[in-house]
């Protein structure tokens, strides 16, 4: 793992231990994610961001919408996975930024407790993530 995405981590793990960012918190990571962090503000300001979560297993899985026009809506997974084009092509194949913005949106959502909850069955949930 690169060092900043340690300095990430940390920052995400002190923003969820309060639920809530301060300034420093806020330029830090805008500092780490440039672009992207602005984005993902804009996201998670319109409440863009949704946990499905699987019962009885809790295991669950983010729905983030995009920003473009179509309001196309992403599967991603804050820590390791997101279903659009710039995750494979930005952070995949050339290596270039940490995550996309959607999983940006997902992690700041979470950290200060902006996710719309979606409740669904393990059954449905398993369904979902069949089609990623
Ligand atoms: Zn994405």
């Amino acid at each position: 793992m690169s060092a900043s995405n340690l300095v990430a981590e940390a920052i995400w793990k002190e923003i969820e231990s309060t639920s809530s960012i301060t300034d420093e918190q806020l330029s830090i990571l805008h500092f780490l994610f440039g672009k992207n962090f602005e984005r993902a503000t804009r996201i998670v300001d319109q409440s863009g961001v949704k946990r499905i979560s699987g019962e009885p297993s809790g295991r669950c899985v983010f729905q983030v919408v995009g920003e473009s026009r179509t309001k196309e809506e992403y599967f991603c997974f804050a820590e390791h996975y997101c279903a659009c084009y710039s995750f494979f092509y930005d952070i995949v194949n050339r290596g270039e930024q940490l995550c996309c913005k959607h999983q940006l949106a997902a992690r700041l959502a979470v950290s200060v407790g902006a996710c719309v909850e979606v409740k669904v069955s393990d059954e449905q949930l398993a369904l979902l993530l069949s089609k990623l």
